[in-house]
C-alpha cells in the first residue's frame, strides 16, 4: 500500500492506475477509522474496483468556529493499519491543510437544494466545506467509484446531486450504515462520550427503529412516525436539532401518503452531537 502526501502525487498514481486498466474506487475520510469507514473499502472492491484509494483529511472548511476541529481524533498509524488490512492500495494523507488549500485558495462549491433543510440549518457552512473539499478529490482522483455512507445521508444525497449536476465523470454509491450491536451507529466522534453518554446515546436508533416497526406494521402518518421515534430521543438527550421524516431524493416535506420516506434525527448530549437516520420504504 502506497502513502502519498501531496494533491499531485495522487492524482499521478490514480492515473497510473487508470492507465493500467484499472478501476479506481475512492473513499473519502476524515480519518480515525473505524468498520464503517472499512465497509466503504470492502465495498469499493465488491463494486468493482481494483485500485482503492482512501483519503484521510481532517477538512478545516466543514468545521464551524467552535466545532471539534483542533480535538477531533487523528490517528494516522492506526489508520494506515486498517487501510491496509482491508486491500487498500493507496492513502492519500495530507499532512497540513495547506497542501489542499494553498494560500489564495478562494473557491467554494455548493449545492444550493438539498444542502439548506436539517443538518444545512444546523450547521450552514458545513456542507459548502463538503462539497468543495469533495469536488477537488474528484478531480485529482478522476473517474471513479467512490463511496459514502448513508450514516450521513444528506451528505450522500448532496454528492449525488453535484455529481449529476455537473456532469462528473464519477459513479457514487451509498453504502449502509455499519451499527454496534445494540445499534448505536459507528462514529468516530463517538469517542467523546462518557459511558453515561454512551448508554443515552442508544435511544437515537431506539426511537428511529421504533418509527421503522410502525411503517413496517403499516403506519404511513408523519406526524406520529415522527413523535413515536422523538419521543425516547426526548427522554435521554440534553437538546434535540431535529427528527424529521423527509422524501429521500429531495429532502422536501413528504407527500400526503408517501410509498418512501427518510427519517433523520440528530441529538446532542453533553458536547457531542449525534446523528442517525432510518429509511423506510
Ligand atoms: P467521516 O470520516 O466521518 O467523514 O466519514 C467518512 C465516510 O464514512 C462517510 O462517507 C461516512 O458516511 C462514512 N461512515 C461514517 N460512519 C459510518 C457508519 N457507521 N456506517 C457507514 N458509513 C459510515
Amino acid at each position: 500500500m502506497e502513502l502519498v502526501k501531496t494533491p499531485a502525487d495522487f492524482r499521478a498514481a490514480c492515473e497510473a492506475a487508470r492507465q493500467q486498466g484499472k478501476t479506481v474506487g475512492l473513499v473519502p475520510t476524515m480519518g480515525a477509522l473505524h468498520a464503517g469507514h472499512t465497509s466503504l473499502i470492502d465495498g469499493a472492491h465488491a463494486a468493482g474496483a481494483t485500485f482503492v484509494a482512501v483519503t484521510i483529511f481532517v477538512n478545516p472548511l466543514q468545521f464551524a468556529e467552535g466545532e471539534d476541529l483542533n480535538k477531533y481524533p487523528r490517528p494516522l498509524e492506526a489508520d494506515l493499519a486498517q487501510c491496509k488490512a482491508h486491500g487498500a492500495d493507496l492513502v492519500f494523507a495530507p499532512d497540513d491543510p495547506g497542501v489542499m488549500y494553498p494560500k489564495g485558495f478562494g473557491t467554494e462549491v455548493k449545492v444550493t437544494t438539498v444542502s439548506k433543510p436539517l443538518e444545512g440549518e444546523y450547521r450552514p457552512s458545513h456542507f459548502g466545506g463538503v462539497t468543495t473539499v469533495v469536488t477537488k478529490l474528484f478531480n485529482l482522483a478522476g473517474p471513479c467509484i467512490a463511496l459514502f455512507g448513508r450514516k450521513d445521508y444528506q451528505q450522500w444525497r448532496i454528492i449525488d446531486r453535484l455529481v449529476t449536476d455537473l456532469d462528473m465523470p464519477i459513479d457514487v454509491r451509498g453504502m449502509p450504515i455499519v451499527r454496534e450491536p445494540d445499534g448505536l451507529a459507528l462514529s468516530s466522534r463517538n469517542v467523546y462520550l462518557s459511558a453515561e453518554e454512551r448508554k443515552r446515546a442508544l435511544a437515537l436508533s431506539h426511537g428511529l427503529g421504533r418509527a421503522r416497526d410502525a411503517w413496517q406494521d403499516g403506519e404511513r402518518d408523519v406526524q406520529r412516525l415522527q413523535a413515536m421515534a422523538r419521543e425516547p430521543i426526548e427522554a435521554a438527550f440534553d437538546q434535540i436539532d431535529y427528527v424529521a421524516a423527509v422524501d429521500p431524493d429531495t429532502f422536501a416535506p413528504p407527500e400526503e401518503a408517501p410509498t418512501r420516506l427518510v427519517l433523520l434525527g440528530a441529538a446532542q448530549l453533553g458536547r457531542t452531537r449525534v446523528i442517525d437516520n432510518v429509511e423506510l420504504s
